[in-house]
């Protein structure tokens, strides 16, 4: 399956293979697990608003159909690549089935800078995206939600487009919705919120008080934002933030109500007044309690892994720990992995809330979605750490192997078709 080739995709194909050794998968078995079932790229020929029409190139990938439709967001990046995508869908493929919800994994990616972009070429570039896909998706087979690069709005031009198509409204056709047409109340929050929960957890488990903490936040969009707020609420201090453009460091703390009211000014973390500057790479480095990535797949790398700083690694982005990097953070026990897979979870838990609830078009309350919600990462957090430490395995692998173990017994219990 060279046509996923992509350093994103070996690493995905590494971490699963670690699993399939672990779990003995016979040969056969992995590459039904391993390898997508579909997917499709498409010509998206768009006019800026200059009247030059440009193409764009987009990808959405199925990585199995074995539980129930598939799930995960769609990516506005200049970096996707297929490759990228079938990783990024395999990664969601484990996450779901770690955390119990009836899907399979699946993401979308379209090649492109959505910060030089107006909003109504963003538009146009959605709706003929979506336009494209309707072979290829629908509420029981295929549900697109926000990742980097797009939101709410993004969803609102898939969900009215595709309900254009067929001649009637279909809110479920997406998640991460505006709450008024049909969106969940607690989505936005909920990947953050779910991080920040865990990490709290992660505190009980090594016996750290919150109000002693201190935090580093890599990326500062939707998940990072969040993140860093629910933990400032719990009573952690975050010393140093970043994004695009650059970090900024308080070893004192950041005052973070002060920080949104300057990117509202500004649009970026970068020249906030009463921090120094510092690079991306350098903030990895930044001595703290608590290192949240929440930004691009593989920062913590075989340069920098023997260097970080923290007690507890928060993945809040999709892969950002190398398989390389794993084996060094392998021989530090003093660090504690919330495995991607885990840690950012909570995106796609309130998703699959979303869905059901626009299936039954029977609403709930903020706190019935809060509260499940962390019903739900509480048992896959216990599950994970009582695996992790019953065979002496690292968190990401004890993750991992209740997630790929559920997809092998779901396609063990259906058999082989024909
Ligand atoms: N893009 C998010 C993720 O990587 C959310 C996916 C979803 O809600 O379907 O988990």
């Amino acid at each position: 399956m060279n046509v996923y080739d992509h350093p994103t995709f070996r690493m995905a194909c590494e971490q699963f293979d670690l699993v399939a050794d672990r779990l003995e998968i016979p040969p056969a078995q992995r590459d039904r697990l391993k390898y997508p079932k579909r997917s499709m790229t498409v010509a998206l020929p768009i006019q800026l608003d200059s009247g030059e029409v440009k193409v764009f190139t987009g990808h959405r990938v199925q990585h199995h159909l074995t539980l129930g439709p598939t799930k995960g967001g769609l990516r506005y990046n200049p970096a996707v690549e297929l490759g990228e995508v079938a990783a990024l869908a395999m990664w969601m493929s484990w996450k779901c089935a770690l955390t119990g919800l009836p899907y399979g994994g699946a993401k979308g990616g379209i090649c492109c800078d959505p910060t030089a972009m107006s909003s109504r070429e963003l538009e146009r570039l959605t709706r003929r995206f979506t336009q494209e896909m309707i072979p290829f998706i629908g509420p029981q087979i295929d549900i697109m939600a926000p990742d980097m690069g797009t939101n709410e709005q993004t969803m609102a031009w898939m969900m009215d487009t595709y309900s254009m198509h067929v001649g009637h409204t279909v809110p479920s056709i997406v998640t991460g919705k505006p709450v008024g047409i049909g969106g969940s109340v607690g989505r936005r929050e909920a990947t953050g919120r779910g991080v920040a929960y865990l990490i709290n957890r992660a505190m009980d488990t090594l016996g750290i008080a919150a109000s002693q903490a201190t935090a580093v936040v890599q990326g500062f969009g939707n998940v990072g934002s969040v993140t860093a707020l629910s933990l400032a609420k719990y009573g952690v201090k975050v010393i140093a933030v970043s994004d695009i453009h650059g970090g900024i460091f308080n070893r004192s703390g950041l005052d973070l109500w002060e920080l949104e009211k300057h990117i509202a000014a500004h649009r970026t973390v970068a020249g906030f007044p009463g921090a120094e500057p510092v690079t991306n790479e350098e903030l990895l480095l930044i001595p703290c309690d608590i290192l949240v990535p929440a930004a691009l797949e593989r920062q913590v790398t075989r340069e920098n892994a023997s260097r970080i700083r923290c007690r507890i690694l928060a993945e809040a982005a999709n892969g950002p720990t190398t398989p390389e990097a794993d084996v060094i953070l392998g021989n530090r026990p003093e660090i504690f992995i919330l495995p991607d897979i885990l840690c950012n979870a909570g995106g796609v838990v309130v998703s699959y809330f979303e869905w059901v609830q626009d299936l039954q078009s029977f609403f709930w309350t903020e706190s019935e979605v809060v509260d499940k919600l962390f019903r739900i990462l509480e048992g896959a957090f216990t599950q994970t750490l009582g695996l992790s430490r019953k065979q002496g395995i690292t968190m990401r692998l004890a993750a991992l192997s209740i997630g790929v173990g559920r997809v092998q017994e779901a396609k063990r219990m259906r058999g082989l078709f024909p």
